[in-house]
């Protein structure tokens, strides 16, 4: 039978905060329980909740890259899943994931943890997380899906892509990334590809200097022309367009692509 598997875009915005759009993170389903959170921007906790996804179930996560806007709710995810009830968790990503770990939770809170654990939370989801830096190349067998880092272009950050293979079907979550030839190849024949289409031109009624900011960021995010151009190169089946700037519609010809093209936005859930 076909188990389920799916992808729940929980944030599909950029660093700049707005109402309608958080900051990135997604939590990609598979089976009865497999699960991954990738990323964990600002909000991704209430998101979480208005997904109605249980905190305390969530015990893995993969981190693309450092970035504040993919990881400022880290911290607020660590403490609102343990006190919800999470006794486990597996966090992996790349170099300076476990150093960021250490910074922000345990080297800052642990003083609180003790003191909660005093209170009577139970040592387990806090003192045990398991954190780990891995390379590309890295992979995974996680409650029957095969899990994989791929390579991606986000100068000057080490970043990952990740890769989710579950009975036959296919997605890839980029995290941040320019167009390169690494991502397609990375991406060949998948599925669903959910990926950076940050680099949008910067509308002209823009101040001079935030258009200029703009522009500089297609030299580390792809535009969503690049995004339909790779899902076409890969002959990816369908390419989920996320990380969007606030007021800004994504522009794209995809006369070249066979596939479907899909704006993403927050609680959008993508099956895969
Ligand atoms: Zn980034
Ligand atoms: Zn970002």
């Amino acid at each position: 039978m076909t188990q389920p598997f799916s992808i729940t875009l929980l944030g599909t915005g950029s660093p700049r905060p707005t109402l309608d759009r958080h900051q990135p993170a997604g939590l990609v389903r598979w089976g009865e329980a497999g699960h991954m959170l990738v990323d964990a921007g600002d909000g991704v906790v209430s998101q979480l909740l208005a997904a109605d996804v249980p905190l305390e179930g969530v015990h893995n996560v993969a981190l693309s890259h450092m970035h504040w806007d993919h990881i400022l709710g880290y911290p607020a995810f660590v403490w609102g899943s343990w006190n919800a009830g999470r006794l486990k968790l597996r966090v992996t990503g790349p170099i300076g994931t476990e150093a960021m770990h250490h910074q922000l939770v345990e080297s800052y809170y642990r003083e609180q943890a003790e003191w909660a654990i005093d209170l009577g939370f139970p040592r387990a989801g806090f003192d045990d997380i398991s954190v780990s830096d891995v390379p590309v190349g890295w992979q995974a067998e996680i409650d029957g899906c095969q899990v994989a880092a791929g390579p991606v272009y986000h100068p000057p950050m080490h970043a990952l892509a990740y890769k989710f293979t579950y009975q036959d079907r296919t997605l890839v979550v980029t995290g941040d990334t320019a167009k390169c030839d690494e991502l397609i190849a990375f991406c060949q024949d998948v599925d669903v590809l959910v990926i950076d289409a940050c680099a949008a031109a910067p509308s002209p009624d823009l101040p001079p200097a935030r258009q200029r900011l703009i522009e500089r960021l297609h030299e580390f995010h792809a535009s969503p022309q690049d995004c339909v151009d790779i899902a076409a190169q890969a002959g990816v089946g369908k390419v989920v367009l996320t990380h969007h700037l606030p007021g800004i519609e994504p522009e794209f010809d995809a006369s070249n692509y066979r596939g479907e093209v899909v704006i993403g936005n927050d609680l959008d859930i993508i099956e895969i």
